[in-house]
């Protein structure tokens, strides 16, 4: 058996970047930026207002209350998207809506609600003072043209893409999300409505795998069954590793398998098979096809979830150009004991909620690798290092697989 962080470091040391590619801005969340970004265009571009309401003199309006109102006559109006091209002269105001241009002369908004008259008045009473520059965004005081907006390395969240948006970039250059191919092989597995036949089950790993993955910010697709068959598994398998970033098998990697798919990648790729020290998800199997990176994943459902959560979560992410290559890691407090009984490090499936200000831990109540429906109620992997115990009320370590709630 190998330390997780073995078989982590072979994943990582054969998984590199992809090439940086312009896409459609609305592709770009959950990309990582390639390179900065600099702002051809300050935001926002022109002075405008903050509020619906007046545009006035500051100067004008000094000293008015509620029961000292200054009264100035309206001498436009001008709306979003309209130009402001009637000058606020001494002692007169310019009705003003949010978002629009501040008109010549102006220097303060006065916000409606601190007026008084109705909006087709051609005078308005001001019952508030407002110092010069009140209610104005000034032009560039978002972002200034020039200025590095978003920092390469950065990946893309949806106020990025606002951003990039607003400074008129609409093909950023970007690492795009890999897209994994998830195949799964036995024979035993049957994919359609039909009536088991004795041997059979049915095939659960695929739309697990890739909505999982999908929730790490893979694009991950689905390809299929693929059979015990020699040439159906090599076709299958080369096919993928053609049309994919990266390739996930489900099944056939463990020790004394008769699954050909251990014999297939063995012999079509450059292929380490391991045992690494975690429960579950003991068999891993690691390559590289046709210069396509391939995850063996046991065929357990559990393990075929903690696999990829941890082993192929790190080398999906370096694929994708990202920093943060692990599932987040945080801190709870166990709700009961928690046992790393035997050689390997446990990872627990746990539910873990907000508990006042902390998260709290409790396993699920089925922890065999076959569990799935217990495991389906957990948001994390609580690490329980071997041959230690948590006691109840003792803080442990939880990968999260989804945020707690
Ligand atoms: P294996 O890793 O192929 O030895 O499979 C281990 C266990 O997981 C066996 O009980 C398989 O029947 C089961 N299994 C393998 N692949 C799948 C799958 N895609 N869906 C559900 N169960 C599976
Ligand atoms: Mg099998």
């Amino acid at each position: 058996m190998i330390p997780l962080a073995e078989a982590r470091e072979h994943v990582l040391s054969r998984c590199h970047p992809r090439g940086p590619v312009p896409v459609p801005l609305i592709d770009a969340a959950g990309c990582v930026l390639a390179g900065p970004v600099v702002a051809p265009e300050a935001v926002p571009p022109w002075d405008n207002s903050a509020m619906d309401g007046f545009a006035v003199r500051a100067a004008d309006v000094a000293g008015a209350s509620e029961d000292r109102p200054v009264t100035l006559p309206v001498v436009a109006t001008v709306a979003a998207g309209a130009a402001a091209t009637t000058e606020v002269g001494p002692g007169q105001a310019v009705r003003i809506m949010t978002g629009a241009p501040m008109p010549p002369g102006a220097d303060a908004v006065v916000m409606v609600e601190a007026t008084r008259g109705g909006p087709d008045a051609t005078e308005i009473e001001i019952l508030a003072s407002v110092e010069p520059g009140r209610n104005i965004r000034s032009a560039g005081s978002d972002i200034t043209a020039g200025e590095q907006v978003i920092d390469g390395g950065t990946l893309l969240g949806p106020a990025h893409l606002g951003v990039l948006a607003s400074v008129n970039v609409r093909r950023p250059v970007v690492i795009r999300r890999p897209r994994l191919g998830v195949i799964s092989t036995g024979d035993e597995l049957i994919d359609d409505d039909r009536p088991l036949a004795p041997g059979q089950i049915r095939e659960s790993n695929r739309p697990m795998l890739v909505a999982l993955a999908r929730s790490f910010g893979i694009d991950a697709v689905d390809l299929g069954t693929v059979a015990d068959d020699r040439d159906a598994l090599a076709t299958a398998l080369r096919d993928a590793a053609a049309t994919c970033d990266a390739v996930a098998t489900s099944g056939g990697v463990s020790m004394g398998d008769f699954d050909l798919v251990k014999v297939v990648l063995g012999e079509l790729a450059d292929m380490r098979w391991m045992q690494i020290a975690i429960r579950p998800a003991k068999p891993f199997a690691f390559g590289m096809l046709d210069g396509t990176p391939v995850f063996g994943l046991p065929g357990n459902p559990v393990s075929s979830m903690v696999s990829l959560s941890l082993l192929g979560v790190p080398g999906l992410r370096r694929l994708a150009g990202r920093s943060d290559l692990d599932l987040p890691r945080v801190t709870a407090t166990s709700a009961v004991e928690l046992s790393g009984a035997g050689p390997r490090d446990v990872y627990l499936r746990v539910a873990c909620t907000w508990d006042g200000p902390g998260l709290r831990a409790a396993p699920v109540p089925a922890q065999a690798s076959h569990h799935l429906s217990a495991t389906a109620d957990a948001n994390g992997l609580a690490l329980i290092p071997a041959g230690t115990t948590v006691a109840p009320g003792d803080q442990v370590t939880v990968v999260l697989l989804s945020a707690p709630t």
